[in-house]
């Protein structure tokens, strides 16, 4: 019986390969990562959700705070002439904010910005408190939601309001702010792959992709299981551009005054949309175990015989010294449990029963590959530490195969195309650097320039496109 309902609640799920888009929005709302809002395109974190959010947040602020940063809070309204500043940065978000008009029924003199990003307010902020070379660098983050009026918005990928740190720093030299820039994105990118599982590529976006008002973008790019590219961080290099537009100088060693450098870098709660994408299968969620909020959950057998529900409390406050453990001893039955741990892509399950009592023993069983162990009861905790490790780096290892496989070549726009719809994924194909090509690739063949991947490879001495000499390897693909 248990089977059946077992199989029922899997039924539940669209399967990835008959509707991948239809698969996620069961996973994100089965799974209780998520809720509609009444608000269009936003949307409730649940507190599963949530609870995966906030191992994303600690292990990245470590990561900050290890490389000097400090966090700080920055006012969520920006006024419209702050954001009119710098020339280039207004164009780009202008067609995507939300207006505050009104504060309550006075109409206001200068209209607010509920900010989409929050440049212009470190750089205020900055140009006032910068004044001697011996006031930096400035490794300010902020953890905060910032707002972007979207049209077409999908939980976690693309939401009107998301949750996000945005580093913003002030440097004396550019070799400062680039070395800084670079640092940040491999701090991101030991986030993705250590902790997420998620393989990177690590590049440059080209001029029509970099972030408005950056002199250099530079990104980590992911691919999912259905082919699609995600953008998982960004780093950005403004070069003195912000610090000319809003006047920020500091008198260096010999007394004169200089710009200073800037950078800023971001990543989202969208990372909960690659993992989910990366990892997850048609039992649902599949959460790597050092970002899992519950790495190990227990399942009593048969738990109204004498002793079963002892054994596992004592078993949970065992393991809870060494994992993050959760048992599960409602009434439900063990086979409804099982599939709704799975659903929630929780790692590792421990089965314990009356028979495994008696032979001093657990059932292990992997999220992952749906392995089973039998572990003595005497040699779960180094057991377990194991499995999860070997979990972890299975999912990163299948991950990487995975990037690996649909990754493909072209050397003429033809094959391009027919790759993309036939192989979704990354291609890897040669560029001459002009914008003409890279707009009449996203034309004919809906696919954008990714990166230029710092690790670059000579596959032909010409464009894609044109048939001009090449300049750069880029990865292309159609993303989220
Ligand atoms: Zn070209």
């Amino acid at each position: 019986m248990g089977k059946e309902k077992e199989k029922k609640l899997v039924e539940a799920i669209t399967p990835m390969d008959q509707d991948f888009a239809q698969w996620y929005t069961d996973v994100v709302k089965k799974a209780e990562l998520v809720d509609y809002a009444s608000v269009r395109g936003c949307m409730v974190i649940r507190p599963y959700g949530y609870a995966i959010w906030e191992n994303i947040q600690k292990n990245l602020d470590n990561m900050f705070k290890e490389t000097g940063h400090e966090n700080v809070y920055m006012p969520m309204f920006i006024p419209e002439s702050l954001l009119q500043k710098e020339k280039d940065h207004v164009e780009g978000f202008a067609p995507e904010v939300a207006w505050v008009t009104h504060g309550g029924n006075q109409e206001l003199t200068e209209r607010l910005v509920v900010r989409p990003t929050s440049e212009t307010l470190f750089c205020d902020h900055y140009a006032k408190i910068i004044q001697s070379y011996k006031d930096l660098p400035k490794l300010y983050n902020q953890w905060c939601s910032v707002v972007r009026w979207e049209k077409t918005t999908r939980p976690f990928l693309r939401t009107l309001e998301f949750l996000w740190q945005e580093g913003h720093t002030a440097h004396a030299t550019a070799e400062e702010a680039q070395e800084e820039t670079i640092k940040m994105l491999n701090v991101y990118a030991k986030l993705c792959e250590e902790y997420l599982a998620i393989p990177v590529v690590k590049g440059q976006k080209t001029d029509k992709e970099k972030f408005a008002g950056a002199e250099d973008t530079y990104t980590i790019e992911s691919l999912m299981h259905d082919g699609k590219a995600l953008q998982c961080g960004t780093s950005h290099n403004f070069g003195d551009g912000f610090a000319k537009a809003f006047n920020i100088q500091y008198t260096d060693k010999n007394g004169k005054l200089q710009y200073v450098h800037q950078t800023s870098w971001g990543m989202t709660t969208r990372l909960i949309g690659a993992l989910i994408m990366v990892h997850g299968d048609d039992n649902g969620l599949v959460v790597p175990p050092r970002i899992a909020p519950t790495q190990l959950v227990i399942i009593p057998v048969a738990q109204h015989k004498a002793g079963v529900l002892d054994k596992a409390s004592e078993l949970k406050d065992r393991l809870s010294k060494v994992v993050r453990v959760k048992m599960d001893d409602s009434d439900k039955t063990p086979g409804w449990k099982f599939s709704e741990y799975e659903m929630k892509g929780i790692p590792l399950r421990l089965e314990i029963g009356p028979k495994d009592i008696e032979n001093n023993q657990a059932v292990l069983v992997r999220r992952d590959n749906r392995e089973k162990l039998v572990v003595s009861l005497d040699e779960l905790e180094n057991k377990i530490q194991e499995v999860l490790e070997d979990i972890q780096n299975s999912l990163f290892e299948k991950a990487k195969v995975s990037q690996v496989e649909k990754t493909s070549t072209a050397v003429n726009l033809d094959e391009f195309k027919n790759l993309l719809d036939m192989k979704p994924g990354f291609v890897k194909a040669m560029w001459c650097g002009d914008r003409a090509c890279e707009d009449k690739i996203k034309e004919d063949a809906a696919a954008t320039s990714r990166c230029m991947p710092f690790e670059q490879e000579h596959i032909s001495d010409t464009c894609v496109c044109c048939g001009k000499p090449a300049k750069k390897l880029v990865y292309w693909g159609r993303a989220y």
